[in-house]
C-alpha cells in the first residue's frame, strides 16, 4: 500500500491545528440552496498519498456543476470514484464541500511532491469526486496543480482553471486543435458568453483561429471585446438559419446542448476531419438514473450510435469532458502571463456570501465567472 502521511501544517493557527478543524461551506444532503451550511468545524484535510499537497484557499470559483452537484448530480458515479470498493454506507460523502476552482498557497507537500514547495502560489481545477475549494484548505495531488500566473490576483486566477481545463480537454485532446494548427481554421462556439465560452474564445484567438460565437443580443459587445470575429445573436431568430448562411466550420464547440445536435453538425465542412464536440452530455445523468453499469452501457450505446450516424456524413461527433490537468494549466499560465488570455470575472462574493453566489450561478445568463474571495 501507499504511505500515509498525516502531518499537519506548521503555518496554521495552533487552535485549528490541535482540533484539526477549519471553516468551510458544506452540504449534508442534496437539495436546493438551503442545504448549504457554513461551519467552523469541517475536518481539516489530510495528506493521504505521498504526491499530495495541502493548499490554503485564497479564492474559489463557482461553475454550473456546483449547482448540479448540490442537487445530487453525479452522486452515484462520484461515490464509486470516492469509494471504489463500495465499503462505505451511502451518504458517506457528507458533509460534502463543493467548489471546483482554487487559487491559493501550498501549506504542506507530501514526500513525493517534486515540482512544488511550501509557499508556492498555485491554481487548480479540482476533480468532482474530491472535497472542493469552499473551505480554508483543500488537498490536491501534485499533477492537478500548477503555478498560478503571476499577473493575476487570486480572485482572477480562481475564475480560470475549471473552464480552462475543460476547454483544453475538449479542444486539444478531443478536438485535435493546438497552437500550430488553428491559423486557417474556422471555429464555432455555441454559447460564447459564459465561463467556457469566454475562456475558449480567448485561447482560440491566441492560436490564430477564426472564431464565431452565439450569444444573447446584450452580450455581443462583451464577447467582441474578447476578440470574437463574428457574433450570431441567438435571441434574434433561429441561430441555425443565420449560421448556415456562413462559410462552413472546422470545429463546433457546443456549450448549449439540447436541439443544437439536430443542426450543428450540418455546419461542419464534410470529409475534412471536422468535428462537433459537445460538453452537454448525459453521462452522469445516465449513471445516476440507471446505475453505473447500465448507465455506462447506455452512454456507450448512445455515443456509438451518434458517432456512426454522423460519420457517414463525413463529420465527427464527440463528447467533451472536464479533465483535471496541472500540465494543461502550466500552458495556460504562460498564455495568461504573456497577455493572451485574461480572467473574465463577472461578480465577486465574500466567504460569508456563498449562498448568494450559488443563487447568482443558478440564475444563468453568466457573463464570465462568479468567484468567492476566501481569505
Ligand atoms: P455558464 O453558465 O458560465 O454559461 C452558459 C452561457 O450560455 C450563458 O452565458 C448563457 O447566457 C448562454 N446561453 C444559454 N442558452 C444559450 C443558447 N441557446 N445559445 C447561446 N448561448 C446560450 O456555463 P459554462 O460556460 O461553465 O458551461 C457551459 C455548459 O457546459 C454547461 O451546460 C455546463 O454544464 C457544461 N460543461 C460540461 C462539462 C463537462 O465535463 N462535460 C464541463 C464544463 C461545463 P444567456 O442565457 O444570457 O444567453
Amino acid at each position: 500500500g501507499h504511505a500515509v502521511v498525516c502531518r499537519q501544517s506548521r503555518s496554521i493557527s495552533s487552535s485549528s491545528r490541535c482540533m484539526s478543524i477549519m471553516p468551510a461551506w458544506v452540504i449534508d444532503r442534496y437539495g436546493s440552496n438551503d442545504v448549504l451550511r457554513y461551519t467552523k468545524n469541517a475536518s481539516f484535510p489530510v495528506i493521504n498519498y505521498p504526491n499530495e499537497v495541502i493548499v490554503k484557499v485564497f479564492a474559489a470559483g463557482l461553475n454550473p456543476i456546483d449547482v448540479s452537484m448540490r442537487g445530487g448530480y453525479g452522486a452515484n458515479t462520484l461515490s464509486m470514484k470516492r469509494d471504489p470498493l463500495n465499503i462505505k454506507l451511502s451518504g458517506s460523502e457528507f458533509p460534502l464541500i463543493l467548489g471546483r476552482d482554487v487559487s491559493g498557497v501550498i501549506m504542506e507537500c507530501g514526500p513525493d511532491v517534486k515540482y512544488f514547495k511550501e509557499g508556492d502560489e498555485v491554481w487548480a481545477a479540482i476533480p468532482p469526486w474530491k472535497q472542493g475549494s469552499l473551505a480554508e484548505f483543500v488537498v490536491l495531488s501534485g499533477n492537478e496543480i500548477s503555478l498560478k500566473p503571476k499577473s493575476l490576483s487570486h480572485v482572477e486566477a480562481a475564475a480560470i482553471p475549471y473552464v480552462a481545463t475543460t476547454s483544453w480537454s475538449a479542444l486539444v485532446n478531443t478536438g485535435g486543435l493546438n497552437k500550430d494548427n488553428c491559423a486557417s481554421k474556422r471555429i464555432l462556439i455555441l454559447g460564447g458568453s459564459g465561463g467556457v465560452g469566454t475562456f475558449a474564445t480567448q485561447m482560440l484567438k491566441a492560436w490564430g483561429a477564426h472564431v464565431t460565437v452565439t450569444c444573447s443580443h446584450n452580450a455581443e459587445r462583451f464577447v467582441g471585446e474578447l476578440g470574437v470575429d463574428h457574433v450570431v445573436d441567438y435571441t434574434a431568430g433561429p441561430a441555425e438559419e443565420a449560421l448556415s448562411a456562413l462559410e462552413k466550420f472546422d470545429l463546433v464547440l457546443d456549450n448549449v446542448g439540447g436541439d443544437t445536435e439536430r443542426w450543428a453538425l450540418g455546419l461542419l465542412k464534410p470529409w475534412s476531419g471536422a468535428k462537433y464536440v459537445t460538453l452537454v452530455t448525459p453521462f452522469l445523468q445516465n449513471t445516476d438514473r440507471l446505475g453505473i453499469a447500465d448507465g455506462m452501457m447506455q452512454t456507450a450505446a448512445t455515443v456509438a450510435t451518434k458517432t456512426i450516424k454522423h460519420l457517414v456524413k463525413g463529420v465527427h461527433y464527440r463528447w467533451g469532458f472536464f479533465a483535471p490537468s496541472g500540465p494543461a494549466l502550466d500552458e495556460i499560465t504562460d498564455m495568461v502571463d504573456a497577455g493572451q488570455i485574461r480572467a473574465v470575472v463577472e461578480e465577486v462574493f465574500s466567504f460569508s456570501q456563498v449562498s448568494q453566489a450559488f443563487e447568482k450561478v443558478e440564475k444563468g445568463h453568466a457573463r464570465g465567472k462568479t468567484v468567492i474571495e476566501i481569505s
